[in-house]
């Protein structure tokens, strides 16, 4: 195993005047002492200079530098959200017409920029079943460039066979693009082959639900590219990181892996118990999980398997019934998102997948009464056990 937590460590400098941390640069511009340098610049002559902060900026370039060396990239760029992040790998890697094979469980804010989005730039996308390795062969065509998938899928928790699709990336010379928000730390999908990483820094990355942010993660040179004073898509359309943002990230990704321990040992003594009490739980800690092999293989040891589970309810009205009740005895909060220090649970056919048509729902068996629960560590899991078991009979006696 490759230990990405002394790597991200050990990218770590002096703050100026010895500091422990880095100061937080909010500067939008940047001096240039050799006014022959702002010109080599723009030209692309010059590489590495602070220009203007939508292009680069100190803070952002810390975080960028921290986070590369936690996914075992080349270099990573501070964005202004996940579908930011999603969106300008695609638009650079994909800028004028062509075809996507996505799988089709990602997350409905993704699913609904690939469907309705990407068309109105000539861009088509074929969504498949991400663990049938021969549909998505079958899905590439002369003009494809992109593979996308997620690591651990949006909320089904399937988990995509990463190396196989590298394997079949590579044999038609297309780049494979892996969202990563959900399973930070536990997997790399760079070192299983894929090109570009992506995160929503908005869920486990930050871990407070108080901001909104994202991340790319790729080789420098796709990094260089989209900051690209002609052609880079973040330059020029303009979702950058915050310094602030990036400065609180930087400072955050210290505690992300004992954060995600956290998550994973609450999750996994949750989804125990309501496997034993035949709760219909899936989570990928599980041995009956039908990925929880692929997945073993696959992540790094020592960050358990995530902090996210479901529970299928039959109904949505069920689901919201149980989630109420979760609510009112302080188990959880009813509220999208998720990587947050307490719980959060959602009904994702009604919200975060309710961008799914109903039959395409059906078709990736999206239960309509799925609870979804991203589990947070503050309290006593013993105490929470005892208020989910109580709400759930309460529900279904
Ligand atoms: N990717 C996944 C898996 C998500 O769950 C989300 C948001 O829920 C996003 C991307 C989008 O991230 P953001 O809300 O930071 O734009």
């Amino acid at each position: 195993m490759k230990n990405r937590i002394q790597a991200l460590r050990d990218t770590q400098d002096f703050g100026e005047e010895g500091g422990v941390v880095p100061v937080i640069d909010v500067a939008s511009t940047s001096t240039f002492l050799n006014p022959a340098d702002m010109e080599k610049t723009f030209t692309g002559e010059l590489q590495g200079c602070y220009l203007y902060s939508r292009h680069s900026n100190p803070s952002v370039n810390a975080f960028g530098k921290k986070f590369a060396a936690l996914e075992g990239t080349e270099a990573a760029l501070g964005v202004s959200s996940g579908m930011a992040a999603i969106a300008c790998s695609i638009e650079q890697l994909v800028p004028s017409g062509g075809h996507i094979v996505s799988s089709r469980t990602v997350y409905g804010g993704t699913y609904a920029f690939f469907k309705n989005v990407l068309p109105r730039r000539g861009i088509e996308v074929t969504f498949v079943d991400a663990d049938d390795l021969n549909a998505i062969e079958a899905a590439i065509r002369p003009e494809t460039k992109v593979i996308f998938t997620e690591s651990l899928s949006n909320p089904l928790l399937r988990m995509s066979n990463l190396k196989a699709i590298a394997q079949i990336k590579n044999r038609h010379n297309l780049k494979m693009v892996v969202d990563n928000t959900f399973v930070p730390l536990i997997i790399n999908p760079a070192d299983h082959g894929a090109d570009v990483v992506i995160h929503s820094c908005t869920k486990y990355i930050s871990g407070a639900s108080d901001m909104i942010s994202g991340v790319i993660a790729s080789s420098a040179e796709f990094i260089h590219s989209l900051i690209d004073v002609n052609s880079g898509v973040v330059m020029l359309t303009g979702p950058v990181m915050d310094a602030k943002i990036a400065h609180e990230l930087y400072l955050r990704l210290d505690h992300l892996a004992i954060r995600i321990r956290a998550h994973s040992e609450a999750a996994s003594f949750l989804a125990n118990r309501m496997e034993e009490a035949k709760i219909p739980v899936i989570y990928p800690g599980l041995k009956s999980h039908p990925q929880h092999s692929l997945m073993t293989e696959l992540m790094n040891q020592g960050y358990g398997y995530g902090g996210m589970l479901t529970v299928d309810c039959g109904t949505s009205q069920k689901a919201m019934e149980l989630a109420n009740e979760l609510q009112q005895i302080k188990f959880g909060l009813y509220a999208v998102s998720l990587g947050f220090s307490r719980t959060l649970m959602s009904c994702p056919s009604v919200s975060t997948s309710s961008e799914i048509p109903t039959a395409e729902q059906k078709e990736m068996n999206l239960s309509p009464g799925l609870l979804r629960l991203s589990i947070g560590f503050t309290g006593n899991t013993e105490i929470m056990w005892d208020r989910f078991l109580h709400c759930y009979k309460k529900v279904f006696p």
